[in-house]
C-alpha cells in the first residue's frame, strides 16, 4: 500500500466489460411496474413503445447478473474513463479527521457528471433498432447535455424539454445543448396536448421535471417506431449502466489497499447512488460484508426519508407505468432549490426496496449545510463540486466528523458526480448570504400521499 499516492486509475484495458445488475442477487425483488390504466403487470414488451428494447429487456431482467458493455459503448467510455478515484487527503487535513475519505470523480466526463455512462448505452440501443430520434427532459440540463451528445455521436436527433425556469435561468446548458446540435424546447410548452393542459389552467407555470416528462413521453408516443424516450435516472436500466462507477472504484480501492465500511451517494432517482453501490453492495448481499450505504436527499425533496413506499407514477400527468418506490407523490412540487438534479418526488424501484429491505440508509441535508461542505472541499481539494454533489459531501463530512470524535480511521468513500463551473450563480448567492434552507411541509406531503391512494 502506497500512503502517499494520490489518484488511482486503471488502465484502458481494465475498464469493466460488463455492468452489474443488483436484481439477480436480490433477496426480495423489486415490484413489476403497472400499466397505467389497465393496472397489470407488464413486461418488457410493453415498454418497447416508450424505450429501446434493449433498455426495456434490462429494465425488467431479474436473472442475468452481469450484462456485457457493448463494445461501441466501451470505446466511448475510453475518453473519460476510467474516472480517477481520489483520496482526499486535503479534506481530512481540513477536518482534522481520522478517517480515511475517498471519492470517485466522475466530474472528469466531457459533459461534466456521471449522466454520460448511460446515456452512451441508451442512444446506441436505439441506433442499433433503426430509431431515429430521441427525446428526453432535463431539469438544470446535465442529462441533456449528456444525451445530446450521444445522440449526436450515433448520428440520431434530440429534441429535449427543459423545466422553463431552468432554460431562462441557465442558458450556458441549453447552450451546450444546441452546440451538440439537439433542439431544446421549454417546458411547459405549446407543442404538446401535456404542455397545452397545464398552460391554459395556469399561464404562468415554471414547469417542472414532471411536466417535461409528460411532453416528452407524449412526443416518443406519437411515432413510437421513430423515436423512443429516454431517462437519466429512476429506471432500473440507468443504475445498471451507472454501476461502471463502482466496479471501476472496487478495482481502485483494491489498489489503494483498502475497503470502504461507507459509501455515499447523493440522490435525485438514485441511479448515482446506485451506480457507486450496488458492486459494493453484492458483498453484503452475498458474502454478508457489512459495508454502510448513505444516500443523501435534500431536506426540500426528502422522499427516501420522509416519503412512503408505494405504486406512484413517475410524471405529473400519468403516462408513465406505475412504479412501486419511495415517493412524496406525484403532485409534489419540491423548493426551487440549487441542486436540481435532485428535485424529483420518487425514487427507483431497485433503490426503494434495498430501503425497505434495510440494506441502506438515507439522511436528509439543507441547502446551507450542503453549500458550507462545497466550499471546504473546493478549498481543501481545489474542484468545485456541483450543489447535487455537495450534498454526498456534507453527508461524508458528518461521518467523517463522528470519526474524529470516536478516532476510529473508517474508509469513507462518496461520488462526486459532477463539477458545479456552471452553477456559480449559485454559489454566488451562497457567499452573498441569501440562501434560503427549505424543508418539506408534512400537511403537503400528507395531502400528496393521501391522493395516492386512489390510483390504485
Ligand atoms: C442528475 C444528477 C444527480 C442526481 O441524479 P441521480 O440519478 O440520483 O444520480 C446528481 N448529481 C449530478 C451532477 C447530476 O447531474
Amino acid at each position: 500500500m502506497n500512503m502517499q499516492q494520490k489518484r488511482f486509475f486503471l488502465s484502458e484495458n481494465e475498464i469493466p466489460t460488463q455492468w452489474y445488475n443488483i436484481q439477480a442477487d436480490m433477496v426480495n425483488k423489486p415490484l413489476p411496474p403497472l400499466n397505467p390504466k389497465t393496472k397489470k403487470p407488464m413486461k418488457p414488451e410493453d415498454l418497447f413503445p416508450l424505450f429501446s428494447e434493449e433498455a426495456s429487456r434490462q429494465e425488467l431482467d431479474q436473472e442475468h447478473a452481469w450484462i456485457d458493455i457493448p463494445e461501441e459503448v466501451r470505446d466511448l467510455y475510453k475518453n473519460y474513463r476510467s474516472t480517477p478515484l481520489v483520496r482526499a487527503y486535503g479534506l481530512e487535513k481540513a477536518l482534522g479527521t481520522p478517517a480515511h475519505i475517498y471519492f470517485k470523480n466522475e466530474s472528469v466526463s466531457p459533459v461534466g457528471s456521471h449522466k454520460l455512462n448511460s446515456a452512451l448505452p441508451q442512444a446506441y440501443y436505439c441506433k442499433k433498432q433503426g430509431v431515429t430520434n430521441v427525446t428526453t427532459e432535463t431539469g438544470a440540463g446535465q442529462w441533456g447535455c449528456a444525451l445530446s451528445y450521444s445522440a449526436k455521436v450515433f448520428g440520431l436527433e434530440a429534441a429535449v424539454y427543459q423545466v422553463k425556469i431552468s432554460y431562462n435561468q441557465k442558458p450556458y446548458r441549453r447552450l451546450v445543448m444546441q452546440t451538440y446540435g439537439a433542439q431544446v424546447t421549454p417546458s411547459p410548452s405549446m407543442s404538446t396536448r401535456a404542455g397545452k393542459d397545464i398552460l391554459t389552467h395556469d399561464p404562468n407555470n415554471q414547469g417542472s421535471l414532471g411536466t417535461a416528462i409528460s411532453e416528452a413521453v407524449e412526443l416518443a408516443m406519437t411515432t413510437p417506431e421513430k423515436c423512443k424516450y429516454t431517462l437519466g435516472s429512476v429506471m432500473s436500466h440507468v443504475s445498471l449502466h451507472q454501476t461502471i462507477i463502482g466496479l471501476e472504484a472496487e478495482k481502485q480501492m483494491e489498489m489503494a489497499g483498502e475497503y470502504p465500511d461507507i459509501v455515499i451517494g447523493c440522490f435525485g432517482g438514485g441511479s448515482n447512488f446506485a451506480g457507486i453501490s450496488f458492486p459494493f453492495m453484492r458483498h453484503n448481499i452475498l458474502e454478508g460484508k457489512k459495508t454502510r450505504f448513505i444516500a443523501a436527499e435534500p431536506a426540500s425533496c426528502p422522499k427516501l426519508t420522509h416519503g412512503v413506499f408505494q405504486y406512484d407514477f413517475g410524471d405529473v400527468a400519468g403516462y408513465t407505468p406505475l412504479l412501486p418506490m419511495f415517493t412524496l407523490g406525484h403532485n409534489f412540487m419540491p423548493a426551487n432549490i440549487h441542486a436540481g438534479g435532485l428535485r424529483y418526488h420518487g425514487a427507483g424501484v431497485i433503490v426503494s426496496q434495498l430501503l425497505k429491505d434495510g440494506y441502506m440508509e438515507a439522511e436528509d441535508i439543507r441547502q446551507t449545510e450542503m453549500f458550507k461542505a462545497g466550499i471546504l472541499f473546493s478549498r481543501a481539494e481545489g474542484i468545485i463540486p456541483a450543489p447535487e454533489s455537495c450534498h454526498a459531501i456534507a453527508s461524508a463530512i458528518r461521518h467523517a466528523n463522528i470519526c474524529k470524535e470516536t478516532g476510529e480511521e473508517k474508509v469513507i468513500l462518496f461520488n462526486l458526480t459532477g463539477h458545479g463551473l456552471m452553477d456559480m450563480s449559485a454559489y454566488d448567492q451562497y457567499l452573498s448570504g441569501s440562501i434560503q434552507d427549505f424543508e418539506v411541509n408534512e400537511e403537503d406531503v400528507k395531502r400528496n400521499i393521501d391522493a395516492l391512494e386512489k390510483i390504485l
